[in-house]
């Protein structure tokens, strides 16, 4: 029998996915499908979304049904942030008035049903297995279905399905990781002064996160590195709680409210793809590139991405290829600018400065550039796929085989490389390595 064809494949149906469905819809295309692995009945994290948001869902033509649901209206933020004292950011002295506190299944369910509504067909609890080149594009397998794809989406968030299966790898910039809870008010005692603030408070081992859910409980979570996960045990609760007990305005916000769940652990690493395009494909939202939760900006990024990439995509399908160099290109630089806001954000923070899941954050320099260096030798053959792709790191500690500065081989590399990386992004690859004693 012949596998259903369609122009567009999405792979993943989260709010990337859907939104690209429906960006791919208003430019005209309409043979669209998108596979998507799971019934949506797991809770989804990442649930702000700031003002500016809610021009992309005007422009993707959902706003009206979004008005209609039950999302909570955000005033702002509170952050102890440099400082014990809580200082507040209202949105709505901001051009573009109130954020929200989403209710994310309902609204990715929202997204993936208006597109079904305008014309894509829904593959529901269906995952992609594989993906075979063919002449006129792609041949995919999901679940036991075979489908044939002119172009294929990956949207499949942090999984980064398609893009893999590409040999795609993902250039990792930390180690982060949200330790959540989830907290129920008493009915008499409903939250009101504050309520709608995001809490955010940084500690010494990383920050703390907590917005209230449009259904009234609490989602609380240590954002902080592996290794303090590790160390502090704190899948247990007990430890877990006894680090939130140290915080002041966290611990103040949760004191009449009773846990309802255990922790758990979600990987919120900040990382983009070492190749976001291909023949015939694209990467969106989280598999393109995760921003840190801190910016509260993935879901605007993958909004932004896929009216992009609806925009691409069509002139692609017309033979216009250069344009998904294009796309690729201003997500990257996007990506950089990330980049450069989080350093600024996590420098105001001077508290903990011995502290490690700081410093790495906030001196990501430790080798001077006069500072003699070389690759040590038999350093055991890695992918390292840290802050610059694998083949440019691999030539880094080419460049230092024999004695260099720094600053010479950061000078020699950028000459070599075609790439354009800005200059601090070498230098902090650099530095890794040699925190990671492949150069000595
Ligand atoms: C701890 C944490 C807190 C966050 N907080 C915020 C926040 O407050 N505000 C904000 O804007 N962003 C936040 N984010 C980021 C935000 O959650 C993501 O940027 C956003 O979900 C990206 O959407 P996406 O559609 O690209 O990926 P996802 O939402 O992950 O969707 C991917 C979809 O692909 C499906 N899929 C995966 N593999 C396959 C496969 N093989 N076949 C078929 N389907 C597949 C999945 O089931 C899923 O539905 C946070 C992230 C984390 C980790």
């Amino acid at each position: 029998m012949k596998s259903p064809s369609f122009e567009v494949v999405i792979i993943g149906g989260g709010c990337a996915g859907a939104s690209t469905a429906l960006a791919l819809l208003q430019k005209g295309v309409t043979s669209i499908a998108i596979v998507e692995k799971s019934d949506f009945s797991q809770p989804r994290v990442g649930e702000t979304i700031q003002p500016p948001t809610s021009q992309l869902l005007k422009q993707l033509g959902v706003w009206e049904d979004f008005l209609k649901e039950d999302h909570l209206p955000s005033s702002g933020v509170a952050s102890a942030w440099g400082t014990s004292e809580l200082e507040y950011t209202d949105f709505i002295f901001r051009t573009y008035g109130k954020g929200w506190h989403l209710d994310r299944n309902a609204f990715d369910t929202m997204l993936l049903r208006l597109a079904v509504e305008r014309g894509a067909t829904l593959f529901a609890e269906t995952r992609l297995k594989n993906a075979t080149k063919t002449e006129n594009g792609w041949t995919l397998q999901c679940g036991n279905t075979k489908l044939d794809a002119q172009f294929v989406v990956d949207a499949s968030g942090r999984a980064c399905a398609f893009a893999k299966l590409q040999g795609a790898h993902k250039i990792q910039f930390d180690d982060l990781h949200g330790i959540y809870t989830y907290w129920e008010q008493p009915k008499d005692a409903l939250e009101t002064f504050g309520a709608a603030h995001t809490l955010v408070e940084s500690v010494e081992h990383g920050w703390w996160y907590s917005a209230l859910l449009p259904n009234g409980t609490l989602a609380v979570a240590l954002m902080t590195d592996t290794e303090v996960i590790k160390t502090h045990q704190l899948k247990h609760t007990e430890n877990y709680l006894d680090l939130l007990q140290q915080t002041t305005h966290t611990a103040a916000r949760i004191s009449r409210l009773t846990q309802v769940s255990s922790p758990a652990v979600k990987v919120a690493n900040a990382y983009e793809l070492d190749t976001m395009v291909g023949d015939g494909w694209l990467a969106v939202g989280d598999s393109a590139s995760a921003y840190d939760p801190l910016s509260s900006f993935g879901i605007h990024k993958a909004l932004q991405n896929s009216l992009e990439a609806g925009a691409a995509i069509q002139a692609a399908l017309c033979g216009h290829t250069r344009v998904l160099k294009d796309y690729a290109q201003n997500v990257q630089h996007a990506f950089e600018g990330f980049l450069t806001t989080r350093y600024q954000y996590y420098a105001m923070e001077t508290r903990w400065q011995d502290s490690p899941f700081w410093k790495a954050r906030q001196q990501p320099i430790s080798v001077h550039p006069l500072q003699e260096i070389k690759a040590r030798p038999n350093i055991p053959p890695k992918k390292w796929n840290r802050i610059l792709p694998n083949h440019a790191i691999q030539s880094l500690l080419q460049g230092c085989s024999t004695p260099t500065t720094a600053a010479q081989l950061v000078q020699d590399f950028q000459k070599e490389s075609a790439h354009g990386y800005p200059d601090w992004r070498v230098i902090q690859a650099v530095s890794y390595l040699f925190i990671n004693e492949a150069i000595g």
